[in-house]
């Protein structure tokens, strides 16, 4: 059976609710940001990411073999995720060896494969492409970090990216519903910015090419994907920066 009510160790005086929020809310676990289905205390505003809220004491990782992650509430000194290269804040899952691997509790749900009409993304830690929002191998010097990759390998976009574009757009008010204000249109232009340095000399050059007009399309399709596997059924707010990048190529 589904759990819908929690009582929880980190906000002990109220039970929580399992909800399904349409604005994004920061995690009160683990400080990241989350959509969609949550454990909430309405009348403090505390939210719980559903694997955060829903963890177990230890777990293991396909992509760390040799690992143990032991879940801790905090942990200190400065750790970031080795799936997202983000700061770990609260809830980590943190592996026992002394050079210890971080996951946020998230990141270490996030799913091994996307599969969508017959094309394949699959996790990886390695990078056979540059990643097309960034244009890079690395999420920052020296972090690899975790990707989606299509089979073929030419698609490839860092977890780290597909969260920071949306996070991104959520900041610049792309979530209030509202299409026609400045905002917006800000908006509108960092989204055009995830088109990749290619695309950009493709556009000076006068126009894009039919093969990369179908490989942007292909790219488009991919990070969709992605972006409902990660935030999960996508609400409203995800569901209009889904539809503005689609539809822009
Ligand atoms: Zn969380
Ligand atoms: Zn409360
Ligand atoms: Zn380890
Ligand atoms: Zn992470
Ligand atoms: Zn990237």
């Amino acid at each position: 059976m589904k759990v819908t009510e929690l009582e929880h160790p980190s906000h002990p005086n109220h039970i929580l609710m399992l909800k399904s929020s349409d604005t994004p809310y920061k995690c009160d676990g683990c400080k990241e940001l989350g959509f969609g289905p949550c454990f909430e205390c309405e009348d403090c505003n505390f939210h719980l990411h559903e694997e955060c809220a829903l963890t177990s004491k230890s777990s293991y990782h396909p992509l760390f073999r040799r690992c143990e992650f032991i879940f801790h509430e905090e942990t200190y000194g400065g750790r970031y995720c080795d799936a997202c290269g983000k700061d770990v804040l609260g809830f980590v899952y943190q592996c026992t060896h002394d050079n210890a691997h971080d996951l946020h509790p998230c990141c270490l749900k996030l799913q091994p494969k996307i599969i969508n009409d017959g094309f394949v993304l699959h996790l990886s830690d390695k990078v056979p492409s540059k990643c097309l929002k960034c244009n890079s191998r690395e999420i920052s010097r020296g972090i690899t970090g975790w990707s989606y990759v299509s089979s073929c390998g030419k698609f490839c976009y860092h977890v780290a990216c597909v969260k920071d574009l949306v996070l991104e757009n959520w900041r610049n008010g792309y979530f209030d519903g509202d299409n026609n204000n400045g905002s917006a249109q800000t908006s509108n232009l960092a989204l055009m910015r995830i088109a990749s340095p290619s695309n950009e000399v493709a556009r000076r050059k006068g126009r894009l090419g039919s093969k990369a007009i179908k490989f942007w399309r292909i790219a488009k399709m991919v990070l969709k994907l992605i972006i409902s596997s990660i935030f999960g059924d996508p609400t409203s707010g995800i569901a209009i920066i889904v539809e503005s990048l689609v539809s822009q190529y």
